[in-house]
């Protein structure tokens, strides 16, 4: 992979006509002055409007800015997935097309990665201009996430961060899944995760491509996220261990009432107590749990284990 780049910019963008051309010409001024070698990706998330057509124009006049347009609207996921792939720079600098980010971060941003030895940096919008409605909820998001992931990030769904660029080619998203990055970077072995102040501004074209779905899927997306980073190599060890449990705990009831009725304890019979019921379900969950375990160390081993393990380096 040809990492001469000093800095790859990935915009995700969908309808964004307005804006990009100021975006643009902000990050290459920043980039000159700074003397950065660099690219601007821009990856066109199926947009309907004419950003296809000023991206055309734009990269006619500027061989730093590539592009890749996708065929339909995939969502800000794959948008990200798809420039991640093809960046080339040693540090990878996300940021959204609607000038909410600063291109002005960018060499703070290069130095925390490069000089710092950060794996990823994540803006923070401490001062944030949005309305309320989505910043409330937001901060409640944040710190579930935090607590669930124990990466203390203020603002993980920020979508200005900068990545080494290990760091970019060893994440798939999908989904939602971009406003949990930290926490699969974490889960990849990409530990050294930090934060920066950055400023934001209010969305100056254009409106937000997200309404309050946003929270449902989000959330949702978190369970997935905490539970493949940790399990999926090792569905057994999850599902297995859960099973046996059920498993166990059935079988010791039933075993111990139809033991009572050998005994002749007591005159009930067994189907007259509750529990046994209760010992029925736990046999059967624990059984299903199992099988589901034993289902998914099938899919693991049957998939494509190429990018599983990241090698950290190469002689
Ligand atoms: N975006 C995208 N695909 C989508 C929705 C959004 O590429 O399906 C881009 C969008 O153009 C912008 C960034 O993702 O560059 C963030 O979106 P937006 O500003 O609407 O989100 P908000 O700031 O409201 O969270
Ligand atoms: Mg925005």
């Amino acid at each position: 992979m040809d990492q001469t780049l000093d800095i790859s910019v990935v915009v995700p963008l969908y309808n964004e006509e307005e804006s990009l051309p100021e975006l643009t010409s902000w990050i290459h001024r920043v980039m000159v002055e700074n003397r950065f070698s660099y690219e601007t990706i821009l990856v066109d998330d199926g947009s309907n409007d004419r950003s296809w057509a000023v991206i055309q124009e734009l990269a006619r006049e500027n061989s730093r800015i590539r592009a890749l347009r996708l065929n339909h609207n995939y969502g800000k996921s794959a948008a990200l997935d798809t420039g991640f792939h093809h960046a080339q720079g040693q540090v990878v600098i996300t940021m959204d097309a609607d000038l909410q980010d600063s291109p002005d971060e960018i060499p703070e941003l290069y130095r925390l990665i490069r000089k710092e030895g950060y794996d990823l940096i994540s803006g923070w919008k401490k001062k944030r201009y949005d309305p309320i409605s989505k910043t409330v909820p937001s901060k409640f998001f944040n710190r579930v996430t935090s607590w669930m992931s124990g990466i203390r990030l203020h603002d993980f769904n920020c979508g200005l961060k900068a990545y080494r660029h290990q760091v970019v080619k060893s994440i798939d998203l999908y989904g939602e899944m971009h406003r949990y990055i930290p926490v699969i970077a974490k889960w990849n072995g990409f530990g050294r995760i930090g934060e920066k102040v950055v400023e934001h501004r209010a969305r100056k074209y254009g409106s937000t491509k997200f309404g309050w779905q946003r929270f449902v899927y989000g959330f949702l997306d978190l369970l997935s996220v905490m539970f493949v980073t940790r399990f999926k190599k090792r569905p057994m060890h999850f599902f297995g261990s859960l099973g046996t449990l059920f498993f166990m705990i059935g079988f010791a009831i039933a075993f111990w009432l139809s033991f009572e009725k050998f005994l002749g304890v007591h005159k009930r019979e067994v189907v007259d107590q509750p529990i046994f019921f209760l010992s029925l379900v736990a046999i059967i969950a624990g059984m299903q749990l199992f099988l589901a375990g034993f289902l998914g160390e099938m899919i693991t081993q049957s998939n494509n284990r190429k990018t599983d393990y990241i090698v950290a380096e190469r002689i």
